[in-house]
């Protein structure tokens, strides 16, 4: 089975009539994040269509700001998630300073509660990365899948020492930078992503399918020098560790292996 470790499946026009049916036939187990309030129900509709969908819930740090004063409305949505995402900083793509420390209050709040209910928790560091390191140790934040890392390889590093998972997704196809940072995430630490629909529509213009996913799975082979199968085991296998002491997690992620 594929793993999808970070994706929007809500913000498909063409769920309906493509994206869901790829999902299904390429077997792509996929962790459908969410935004806001909004998206995570969507996603959990989403999630009652499909096995192979796990809906989580979070707070994006483009859009902490409106939620900062809300915080405690969200408490039985965390709750009752099995995993929390997406969550995170962005100094990069949001330019504006002054919100910054919403972004910081909402992150905190969900880490804190990560931390309280030792939940896996599924990141953006955009720009951020060695804030949103500080906040994970602060935290005491042991499992984490770090989406499309692009920041510096010496907090790179770091994060790989605390045992943080990262996923690789779509510009592996295009950037030398995150081809680099691919061959610098050890085997055992490494998950895929397609950040779809958004992803690789960011990079090529055109909206992405779930299936490009086997495009990324096949250059980290070529990259490593191994076969095919052998990347998609071993990025299943990691996936599987990650998971290892999580019930829910584990429960929805067997019910997609199984369905065969
Ligand atoms: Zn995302």
């Amino acid at each position: 089975m594929l793993i999808d470790a970070h994706a929007h499946l809500n913000r498909y026009d063409n769920l309906t009539d493509g994206a869901l049916d790829e999902v299904e036939n390429y077997r792509i187990f996929t962790i459908s994040n969410s935004m806001d309030m909004q998206s995570y129900k969507e996603n959990l509709e989403i999630g009652e269509k499909s096995k192979y969908v796990l809906p989580t819930f979070g707070i994006h740090p483009w859009v902490a700001h409106e939620y900062q004063h809300k915080l405690i409305e969200f408490d039985e949505y965390i709750e009752e998630c099995p995993m929390l995402g997406e969550l995170g900083l962005d100094y990069h793509f949001v330019k504006d300073s002054s919100l910054y420390p919403a972004q910081k209050k909402v992150f905190e709040y969900f880490l804190r509660k990560a931390s309280e209910q030792n939940k896996i928790v599924n990141l953006h560091t955009k720009g951020a990365e060695e804030d949103t390191l500080r906040f994970l140790e602060t935290h005491n934040i042991r499992r984490a899948i770090i989406h499309w890392y692009s920041g510096p390889l010496n907090i790179l590093k770091k994060s790989i020492d605390r045992g943080y998972y990262f996923t690789v997704g779509v510009e592996i196809l295009f950037t030398e930078h995150i081809r680099k940072i691919a061959r610098n995430i050890p085997d055992d630490l490494l998950l895929t992503e397609t950040d779809n629909p958004g992803g690789y529509e960011w990079l090529a213009g055109t909206s992405g399918m779930p299936g490009v996913l086997q495009e990324v799975v096949l250059e980290l082979a070529r990259m490593r020098k191994i076969e095919y199968e052998e990347c998609v085991n071993m990025i299943q296998r990691n996936f599987e560790r990650l998971i290892e002491g999580d019930k829910t997690v584990r429960d929805y992620y067997k019910k997609a292996k199984n369905n065969n």
